[in-house]
């Protein structure tokens, strides 16, 4: 594994449903690595990297963005009301809008700042109780309310229950975006970004296929 396989096997998986790899984003997602593997990553020249807790990012990027130019970072956890100026300071895309007020909080910031982030809804498509996101069947509504703010609505984000065929989110999520105009679909990990390409995946997020195993603790 690592990152140029990573990238060869998305390229792979591109052509493979005759989509160009390039239409592709990949996110390396670096939370709880040790800065020795971020670093040696940066280092091979990728600069578009995932973080899932805007105080982690917040603590370790900007030193790395001193040393490295050009770093495009994604937040692609849950986003606390109390995080969110920090948040749009920090990040290019917020892939993790996923109810009203945060919707309402980024428009007003939008406002004041004169700029936004990208955006993703969250789609929470195995309507699990414990896992953010919206229900699918609240989406339509939720994104004709986050357009009525002028936000910068790219696309849907989706995590698949860990128990379930992910073929069958992606395909739900994909569904969502099409009947609703939007081009982003932010879906696949480690274990599923070929079948999430396959499926139209604008943005993978692949964390410890690249990096290792994450040790918590
Ligand atoms: C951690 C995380 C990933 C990456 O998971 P891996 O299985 O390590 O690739 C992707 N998306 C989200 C939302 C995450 O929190």
């Amino acid at each position: 594994m690592g990152l140029s396989d990573i990238q060869a096997r998305i390229a792979s998986s591109a052509r493979g449903v005759g989509r160009a790899p390039e239409d592709v984003t990949l996110i390396a997602v670096s939370k709880v690595q040790p800065p020795e593997r971020v670093e040696a990553v940066l280092e091979e020249g990728h600069r578009v990297f995932g973080e899932n807790r805007v105080q982690e990012a917040t603590g370790k990027w900007p030193g790395f963005m001193a040393r490295f130019t050009g770093v495009d970072l994604h937040l692609i956890g849950p986003l606390q009301g109390n995080k969110v100026r920090q948040a749009v300071e920090l990040f290019s895309t917020i892939h993790s809008v996923d109810r009203p007020k945060l919707a309402r909080r980024l428009a007003d910031l939008a406002q004041e700042r004169g700029a936004c982030p990208d955006l993703f809804i969250q789609v929470n498509t195995g309507e699990e109780p414990q896992k953010a996101g919206i229900l699918p069947g609240d989406a339509d509504t939720f994104i004709a309310e986050c357009r009525s703010m002028d936000l910068p609505l790219r696309g849907l984000m989706c995590i698949p229950p860990v128990e379930e065929e992910p073929a069958l989110h992606f395909a739900l999520l994909g569904k969502i975006a099409a009947r609703n105009g939007l081009a982003g679909l932010s879906m696949g990990m480690s274990g599923d970004f070929e079948t999430a390409v396959a499926l139209g995946a604008t943005h993978v997020r692949v964390g410890s296929a690249i990096f290792g195993a994450r040790a918590y603790g």
